[in-house]
């Protein structure tokens, strides 16, 4: 079968926004009957379920924001009775207190079912052996990941992330056929492989399953040029479930939103004013077939631009393209915005220097100053002093042209920077410190 729902992946417009219709009424009665907090918001603006008419009315609700949660922390926006509650999960708290996730069992089955599909997408198959080397736990990724390969049928090795040795180990004992992970995790083991003198590309290793943070698609580049695999994509936040809210296809060129399962907008991130599709701003969701947890018009923080356009891979669900960066990530450097992602496509174009590097914010007198630490590659290094200062400042133009900023390049030696098992840290702040 081409897709894991042909049903849903591949509905009509018209008929996707019936099915959303629908299912937007079914919630918000659910959630007005059962959480005060929404009770209250809808009843501050004099919204009424019954008021939602079409799929538009969903604008008059105010928006949700991570502080909601925090506030509510840890059941408060919890839609059942904890008894009825099977599984609670926590976000990873990259931005501060980390927010929680109950889920029902049918909760569990939704995302389960979107994890499916996006694995399915992905190329992945039941005779596939599955290396899940997300974090295990608390975080969505591990078990999110774990569910859908399981659903498919695949034979999944839990692994969780860390012990990169033995990952390699295992992956060439077990015969791993596709691998799970942060793309930054993807990048150490690669790297670890290659230290160790094993070829991932003489392996049966063909697909990698990528997501939980943002990266670009020159870092996919260099993740399946080092690793010999198909290097796909998953998009998800602990606030939808886990991983699933959005996966890409075989045509690569942006990420297909389950939409029967939410509903997406994008905003003006400053004035909160719905946007057309095609222009940039932040990602909005409203779950529609949760239970537990079921989040409206939340503001996720993460930028991109929404797209309703034909895809190759026979998908009518709405495109998203890939995460430019989360809002609180973007950088102002001179009156320009920038995000890491910027400085990352320029950097691995770079064959000099290797894929590692940092941004640091520093304050000089009143302006805010950018610099990046990137790793020289080996022979670079090895150049010397003179060789190092062309290439860095090679950089800073190459970046002043492309992005309007003046930023300070300092190459640091090889295996400098702390390689990441999970999402990395890419901006360090010591105007914050
Ligand atoms: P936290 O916000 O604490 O990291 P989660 O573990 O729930 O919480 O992670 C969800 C966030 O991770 C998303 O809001 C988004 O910023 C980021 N993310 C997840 N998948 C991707 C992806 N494929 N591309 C870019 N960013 C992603
Ligand atoms: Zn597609």
């Amino acid at each position: 079968m081409k897709f894991w729902n042909e049903k849903f992946e591949t509905m009509s417009e018209d008929e996707m926004r019936k099915h959303q219709l629908e299912c937007l009424k079914k919630t918000l009665k659910w959630v007005y009957e059962r959480v005060p907090f929404y009770k209250n918001k809808f009843d501050d603006t004099g919204f009424k379920p019954e008021d939602l008419k079409k799929l538009e009315d969903l604008g008059k609700l105010p928006f949700m924001v991570k502080t909601d949660l925090r506030d509510n922390y840890p059941f408060g926006l919890c839609a059942v009775p904890l008894s009825q509650v099977v599984r609670i999960h926590a976000s990873s708290g990259t931005t501060g207190k980390p927010i929680t996730g109950p889920y029902t069992q049918n909760d569990l089955d939704q995302w389960t079912e979107c994890m499916a599909r996006n694995l399915y997408a992905a190329g992945v198959r039941s005779n596939d052996i599955c290396q899940n080397s997300y974090g295990m736990g608390l975080f969505t990724g591990g078990l999110g990941f774990h569910q859908g390969a399981t659903r498919i049928g695949c034979a999944v090795i839990p692994i969780s992330s860390g012990q990169t040795e033995r990952q390699i180990v295992i992956m060439q004992d077990f015969g791993t056929t596709v691998l799970f992970s942060t793309p930054t995790y993807a990048l150490t083991i690669a790297e670890r492989a290659e230290e160790m003198g094993v070829k991932l590309r003489d392996l049966p290793l063909r697909v990698g399953v990528f997501g939980a943070e943002p990266w670009t698609i020159e870092m996919r580049k260099e993740i399946e040029a080092r690793m010999g695999i198909k290097a796909m994509e998953a998009y998800g936040l602990t606030e939808c479930g886990g991983p699933g809210t959005a996966f890409d296809c075989v045509e690569q060129s942006g990420l297909h939103l389950n939409e029967d399962h939410f509903i997406a907008e994008i905003i003006d991130p400053v004035t909160g004013d719905v946007l057309p599709y095609g222009t940039k701003g932040e990602l909005v969701f409203t779950a529609i077939q949760r239970e537990a947890f079921p989040v409206i018009r939340y503001r996720t923080r993460d930028i991109t631009t929404l797209r309703r356009e034909k895809c190759s891979c026979g998908r009518t669900l709405l495109k998203m393209d890939k995460i430019y960066g989360r809002s609180d990530d973007m950088l102002i450097i001179g009156g320009v915005n920038v995000f890491p992602s910027q400085v990352e496509s320029i950097l691995l174009d770079v064959k000099e220097v290797e894929p590692q590097y940092v941004l640091i914010v520093r304050k000089k007198g009143y302006l805010d100053q950018l610099h990046c630490d990137v790793e020289a590659k080996p022979e670079t290094y090895e150049a010397g002093p003179q060789k190092i200062s062309e290439i860095e400042k090679m950089i800073e133009n190459k970046i002043r042209g492309m992005i309007g900023i003046g930023i300070k390049i300092r190459l640091v030696p090889p295996k400098s920077i702390t390689r990441s098992e999970g999402k990395a840290k890419r901006v360090i702040d010591e105007r914050k410190l």
